[in-house]
């Protein structure tokens, strides 16, 4: 094995768990992490069974690299690394070059192959016996180094970091995501790709025509989002002829129209592009479209499943989420809305039948086809 410090190891998390699956996700996560890198400069990904090797070169960017690898779902780990024989001399050798003097490291070995002369507590016994040879101090409140053993060599981590875990983007097939301008859509994007989704946006916007939403902080918004996808298709659709075909009815009871209008135009994308599911911000209770009984007869016949990632979520709880994931400042940023024009007190209580009823009063399956023809 080559003795070099410019390589990242990468570790899977629950791919383990896949059983038979697991060759096809793993082939995806390779797909995905070449994606991610696709403008750092490196020398080759290596797949080295139960984990990748990522072999950096000169004028690689360590720290760009490294950011772009915590985005990447399916990773549980990743770390610099350093591989060596596997002999006690090799592994201190090694170990020494690996730090500045003075600075403070602590031991932590482990085998993965039992047959050799010595095992863990015996390595680190010569770590404690060699450490005046050191530049660096042996400590139990240092920084880790993991020494793994195997049978081939032995691999020494530092600076261990954590990955986003979850699933391949992509595993788990393709989602319509239902974003708007407001701070839950991307935090539900976010934890739909986690596990393993693909998603393709659709943004209903006020305005006249798509250009003007295509320059709004909706396409930011997006922009944040795709570091963690290879692709981020967005669909822009205009609320104009749902708007006027709806004006006649109660203020209160348009909100549930709307979103069943939503969801049936979210289907059409579903349709072209091949996705299973529509994902969506809402959370149980939070507004009054929110309710069990509204969201149920928004959805009525509804054929891809809807995804609700954060229906258990406090509003707490997805404002810190958005914050890590960095689209919160543009969440709140002034933008006008289709749901956020008018109504005051929306009814809690809608049922399916008025919904239906509402729905072709407006002629809403007209309108539907017209609006389809608007979207790109
Ligand atoms: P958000 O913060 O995501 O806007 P919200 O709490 O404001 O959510 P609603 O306005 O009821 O709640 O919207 C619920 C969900 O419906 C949103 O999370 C989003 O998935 C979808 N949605 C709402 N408005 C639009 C829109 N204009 N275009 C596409 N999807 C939308
Ligand atoms: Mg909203």
């Amino acid at each position: 094995m080559a003795n070099s410090d410019n390589q990242i190891v990468i570790h899977f998390g629950e791919l383990w768990l896949k059983g038979r699956n697991r060759s096809s996700f793993v082939k995806i996560l390779n797909r995905n992490l070449r994606a991610s890198l696709k403008d750092e400069k490196y020398d080759k990904l290596e797949n080295a069974r139960d984990r990748f090797i990522l072999h950096l070169e000169k004028g690689s960017d360590r720290e760009s690299i490294m950011n772009a690898l915590s985005h990447v779902f399916g990773i549980s780990w990743f770390a610099p690394v350093v591989i060596t024989g596997n002999s006690v001399a090799e592994i201190m050798r090694a170990a020494s070059g690996m730090y500045k003097k003075g600075e403070r490291v602590r031991i932590e070995a482990h085998r993965s192959f039992k047959g050799l002369r010595y095992n863990s507590q015996e390595l680190v016994s010569a770590f404690l016996k060699n450490k005046k040879k050191f530049r660096f101090e042996l400590d139990r409140d240092g920084s880790e180094l993991l020494i793994n053993i195997t049978k081939d060599g032995a691999m020494l981590v530092k600076e261990k970091r954590r990955g986003p875990g979850g699933l391949p983007v992509g595993s788990s097939g393709r989602a319509v995501v239902l974003l708007s301008g407001g701070i839950d859509s991307p935090v539900a994007a976010f934890y739909a790709m986690k596990r393993g989704l693909e998603p393709v946006y659709l943004h209903v916007h006020a305005f006249n025509n798509n250009k003007q939403a295509i320059s709004s902080k909706i396409s930011e918004l997006v922009k944040t989002l795709s570091s963690y996808s290879r692709s981020s298709r967005v669909y822009y659709a205009p609320a104009y002829l749902f708007q006027s075909a709806t004006v006649k009815i109660p203020r209160k009871y348009e909100l549930v129209v709307f979103r069943r209008f939503l969801f049936r135009l979210a289907e059409k994308v579903a349709e072209k592009e091949n996705a299973s599911a529509i994902v969506t911000g809402e959370s149980l209770g939070q507004v009054a479209s929110q309710t069990i009984a509204n969201m149920a007869s928004a959805q009525l016949g509804i054929k891809p499943m809807i995804i609700r990632p954060l229906i258990g979520f406090d509003k707490e709880e997805i404002i810190s989420q958005a914050k890590r994931l960095g689209t919160y400042e543009t969440s709140i940023k002034k933008y006008r809305d289709v749901c956020s024009i008018g109504v005051k007190n929306p009814s809690t209580k809608m049922n399916d039948r008025l919904v239906s009823r509402l729905y072709s009063e407006c002629k809403l399956d007209s309108v539907l086809k017209r609006t389809e023809k608007l979207i790109s």
